[in-house]
């Protein structure tokens, strides 16, 4: 058997690895187990791929692979829980980066076909949008630029003839690959391009962005799979691809939109016709709070973003045991895009070990919302807003949102009466069956605790 064939051999071996780990990763069961099988499947790609006989030179992979580590070590230790949606987005723009380097870099293969020039094209074009709409959407989420929504009258015209400029220097380029000026253009008009296309795209919209960017980052690596006739790269991006454009439709689900909405309506800009809010504020102290709660048989926890902020999920978790001790059924309710990632409640409840059993997603919550004693607001705004439900001027309306003030009694835990991340104002504080717990999320919990013991 020659080389050529074994190391296609090895490559199936890792794409059927990715395939399985993608699989498990669909549970958080048996997520664990995915990552390390899908990270075996890595190992063997890399190993197989440095012992290919194309590799010129070794010194620049060990530069690589030092630099990167360093990088990766400094980024892992110190970057925040509460800033890793931010990290997701820079790892997507700089995947998009390197694809696209690897497509430039395939020109100087020799193999100039224009099926080549295509896919070097295409990697080129979805690498350099990626790149540039991910600093973006970096930007966005960081608060390091305005979350708002970005719109100027005549953007879709200026878009429209960037995408028809795109086009045309990329026939330009396919007919004659040699002549490197159309591809620096190409360059400079994705680059742009990726910035035009988040700018119009509103703070709380950034969750369904970074999905769909983490799709064309696998679809960019796809593409670059093809210029340089990379088995692998072709399918580990399409599965990238796939699963991205998957995610991003379950996004838009829980937010009951399209995504052609969540791209081009300026979601998040200020408008006008919500509806005042009517009703006072009333707030409660832990020690009030507490003779509630010692007297509810069900109680539901709906964590937000405040949570991960105040680093609460430990708290949380003591509580709901003593809730538990005292004979109360205690459930949380997960909205999907509550945090600042997919997936973040998930994650900060799993690392406080609260068990998969009490965890419910708003479908399963919602239809019997009424039967709740107590709804636990901790740092969620958004996604219980009942203005997505009850207001059609809202920017938020139409959202499905958890019902927590169709329970008997909620506390909502926050510390002052700002809003969320849409920006949007919150009618769920002023409601009659509403308590203001505030404070910090951590604190009023521990305080909670405290009566308890
Ligand atoms: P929100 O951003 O709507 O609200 C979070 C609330 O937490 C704030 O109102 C804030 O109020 C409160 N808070 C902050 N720090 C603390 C603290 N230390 N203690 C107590 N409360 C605190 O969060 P949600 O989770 O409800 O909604 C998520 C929003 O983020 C949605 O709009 C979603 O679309 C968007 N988003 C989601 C992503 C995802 O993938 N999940 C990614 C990006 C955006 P105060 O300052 O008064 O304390």
């Amino acid at each position: 058997m020659n080389a050529a064939i074994l190391i296609n051999l090895a490559y199936i071996a890792s794409a059927i690895l990715f395939i399985f780990g993608l699989k498990q990763l669909s549970s958080p069961e048996t997520a664990r187990r995915g990552n390390l099988i899908s990270s075996v499947g890595m190992l063997i790609a890399v190993v197989v791929t440095l012992l290919n006989q194309g590799i010129v030179d070794y010194r620049w992979i060990a530069v690589g692979v030092v630099a990167g580590s360093i990088v990766g070590i400094f980024a892992a230790r110190t970057v925040a829980m509460t800033a890793m949606p931010e990290m997701v987005a820079l790892f997507n723009g700089f995947g998009g980066l390197a694809s696209l380097l690897v497509g430039w870099a395939a020109l100087y293969d020799g193999r100039t076909s224009v099926f080549i020039a295509v896919t070097i094209f295409l990697s080129i074009l979805i690498g350099g949008v990626t790149f540039t709409g991910s600093l973006i959407a970096w930007g966005k989420l960081s608060e390091k630029m305005n979350s708002r929504p970005m719109l100027f009258s005549g953007q879709q015209i200026v878009n429209s003839l960037l995408m028809i400029a795109i086009v045309a220097f990329g026939v330009l380029f396919a007919m004659d690959p040699t002549n490197v000026t159309w591809l620096y253009v190409l360059i400079g008009l994705s680059f742009v391009f990726g910035v035009m296309f988040v700018i119009p795209i509103g703070g709380g919209d950034m969750p369904v962005v970074i999905s769909l960017l983490n799709s064309y980052s696998g679809l960019a690596a796809c593409a670059a799979g093809f210029a340089i006739n990379n088995l692998l790269l072709i399918v580990a991006g399409s599965l990238v691809g796939a699963s991205g454009i998957i995610l991003t439709q379950i996004m838009c689900k829980a937010m009951n939109r399209s995504l052609s909405n969540v791209l081009f309506s300026g979601f998040g800009s200020p408008k006008t016709g919500a509806q005042q809010i009517e009703g006072t504020v009333k707030p409660i102290v832990p020690e009030d709070a507490y003779y509630i709660l010692e007297a509810a048989s069900s109680v539901l926890i709906v964590p937000g973003y405040g949570m991960a902020v105040a680093q609460a999920q430990h708290v949380v978790k003591e509580l709901q045991e003593l809730l538990e001790k005292n004979g109360c059924e205690v459930i949380y309710g997960v909205h999907p895009v509550a945090g600042r990632m997919p997936g973040h409640m998930n994650v900060l409840l799993a690392e406080a070990d609260v068990s998969y059993d009490v965890l419910q997603e708003m479908d399963q919550v919602n239809p019997r919302i009424e039967n709740f004693d107590v709804s636990i607001v901790i740092g969620a705004n958004d996604v219980v807003n009942p203005a997505a439900r009850e207001d059609e001027g809202s920017p938020l309306y139409g959202m499905p949102i958890i019902n927590v003030d169709k329970s008997k009694t909620v506390f909502v835990l926050k510390r002052s009466m700002a809003s969320g991340f849409a920006g949007v104002d919150n009618p769920l504080f002023f409601k009659d069956n509403t308590r203001m717990l505030f404070g910090d999320a951590k604190e009023s919990i521990s305080a909670l605790v405290r009566e308890f013991g």
